[in-house]
């Protein structure tokens, strides 16, 4: 008999986790409790005071909203002080608050929870069921981020792992889980281009696959186009055609809109297997004290016609990662599709057209990912194990004193790769400590990037060598050049120390000058956005 695995391969999603294990070389989801394949990535405090995690926590989402934790995928390795919270923050029914080190955090049933701390919750409990099923202890994980996360994410993601008694032998970028779950063992010589159109965001990597090295040639992406955008506009729809019917504006109505929301996915969900569908809501509303009920047929072809241009938008996307590569189309020998709204029928034949081939068939797009996980879990060590040569997807640098951030580590960069430079003379002549705060983002202005960290060293040190490492799970790694030349672990303050940087991060942000918020493609709408429906659109927008 083969032996019990002791790995498990962990998707971390954020609406649903899943974990899968390795037996004789077959990966394979462990069933929850349930007995369904995947967990909702929901944490909650019950009334009673019992921390609820899943399913269970997922329940009682509508009665206890302000106690029930979801979405933190969204939040976690974030600071508290940064745009993207910022963006978030009232998206969410619970408190988003400031945690130690300046990173968001979260309230529940009155106490301050870090996000590490919540994810863990959902890990361990997943620990419990591998367990469970497997029959015996678990002590390590792989688990997978998008590949778009930031050094603190992955950081904040391995730190959830270990509090929830994860050994993590590594973090892997979800789309190449995916491209691993395809091509594993197979002894292909490839170009795979992985497709991820979840609920909340668009992801897109193209990868050499050569036997077991797994190359990344290129990523791109949108956080703001997924599943949420497809029912906002049947949403709309729905309002418009009642309102023509009956001159009832539901807009302003809270309890109508999230019915409404609830049931447009449901039918988009539907319409994927069937041609038509009738959203069916008795007593929407009231008039003159007499029920008003909205019922409303939606066909497949309706639907296409709504959000074609959604799927458009993807191959924008698809098409621009491609060129920046100068990788023709033609050159992809097979596309796989992860997410759930790549499960559309359109989605698929508008892949078909756009590349000339059909979506690859046989890779499950909700399971793949954990599978992937789980594979590479299974093969570290082993002799046939797998070689990953991933890329960075932002570019990293630190601050200058203009507000703009000098780039170390290009976009695309392959990982690992180490890049070195002299340090400069402190900011301030005369100052006793070289400071250097560390970002990561596209953007050249320092204040739209996220701030990873501050390196401190002597002034002394200045035109000595600094190199910046990225391993390969995409970590960053600074070390310093010593007098003797010997090079020096630095940590980087307010991540790795345990002490606080007297300085907050807004403080670290001031020298900010000539900015102008740079709010670009699909973001700019959202941020414009006023009224019941958008902040409605907001909350339902994930990723
Ligand atoms: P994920 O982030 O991968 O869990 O994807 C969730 C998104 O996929 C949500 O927006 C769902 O509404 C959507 N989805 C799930 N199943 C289907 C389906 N059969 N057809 C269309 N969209 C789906």
């Amino acid at each position: 008999m083969a032996d019990r695995p002791r790995i498990v391969g962990i998707d971390l999603g954020t609406t649903n986790t899943l974990v899968a294990s390795v037996r004789n070389r077959i990966p394979k989801i462990v069933p929850t409790d349930r007995g369904n394949l995947i967990l909702p990535t929901v944490v909650a405090l019950s009334a009673k005071g019992d921390l609820l995690v899943g399913g269970v926590a997922k329940d009682q989402m509508v009665t206890n909203p302000r106690n029930t934790l979801w979405g933190t995928k969204r939040l976690i390795g974030r600071k508290y002080h940064s745009k993207s919270v910022e963006d978030l923050r009232g998206s969410f029914p619970y408190d988003i608050v400031e945690g130690p080190n300046g990173d968001a955090a979260v309230m529940m049933g009155g106490k301050l929870y870090t996000l590490p701390q919540v994810s863990s919750f959902v890990l361990s409990q997943l620990k419990t069921i591998a367990e469970q099923f497997l029959g015996g202890p678990i002590d390590a994980a792989v688990i997978s981020v998008p590949a778009y996360y930031n050094d603190n994410q992955r950081q904040a993601v391995k730190e959830a792992g270990r509090l929830a008694g994860f050994d993590v032998k590594r973090i892997v970028n979800e789309p190449t889980a995916a491209a691993l779950a395809y091509g594993f063992n197979r002894g292909l010589d490839q170009k795979v281009l992985v497709y991820d159109l979840g609920g909340g965001t668009f992801d897109v990597s193209v990868l050499h696959l050569a036997g077991n090295v797994f190359e990344v040639l290129a990523t791109g992406g949108d956080t703001f186009l997924g599943g949420a955008d497809f029912d906002t506009r049947i949403m709309e729809y729905v309002l418009e055609r009642f309102r023509e019917e009956t001159k009832v504006d539901l807009t302003e109505n809270p309890i109508a809109l999230q019915r409404i929301k609830n049931a447009a996915e449901a039918a988009k969900i539907d319409l994927t297997l069937i041609p038509n569908v009738v959203i069916d809501l008795p007593f929407i509303d009231e008039r003159k004290g007499k029920p008003v009920d909205l019922r409303i047929p939606l066909t497949r072809e309706f639907l296409n016609s709504l959000t074609g241009d959604l799927v458009d938008r993807t191959f924008e996307i698809c098409d621009r990662v491609l060129e920046e590569k100068g990788i023709a189309r033609s050159d992809i020998d097979e596309i796989i599709l992860v997410g759930g709204q790549s499960r559309m029928p359109l989605v698929q034949q508008k892949i078909q057209a756009h590349f000339g081939k059909p979506p690859r068939k046989g890779v499950h797009p909700d399971e793949c990912v954990a599978l992937g996980a789980a594979l590479l879990g299974d093969s570290l060590g082993s002799i046939d194990a797998v070689t990953l040569l991933d890329a960075v997807s932002m570019p990293i640098g630190y601050a200058l004193p203009n507000g703009r951030v000098k780039r170390i580590i290009e976009k695309n960069s392959l990982i690992p790769m180490v890049k070195s430079f002299r340090l400069p003379p402190p900011k301030e002549p005369g100052s006793a400590y070289i400071e250097l705060d560390i970002f990561q983002g596209d953007s050249d202005l320092m204040v739209d990037n996220e701030y990873l960290g501050t390196v401190r060293v002597p002034a002394a040190a200045a035109g000595r060598k600094i190199d910046f490492r990225l391993t390969e799970e995409c970590l960053l790694q600074v070390t310093v050049e010593e007098a003797s030349g010997t090079p020096r672990r630095v940590d980087l303050a307010t991540r790795d120390t345990p002490e606080q940087l007297k300085r907050a991060l807004s403080d670290v942000l001031r020298n900010n000058v000539d900015h102008q918020p740079v709010v670009s493609g699909s973001n700019a709408a959202s941020d414009d956005e006023r009224g019941l429906l958008s902040s409605i659109k907001r909350v339902f927008r994930r990723g």
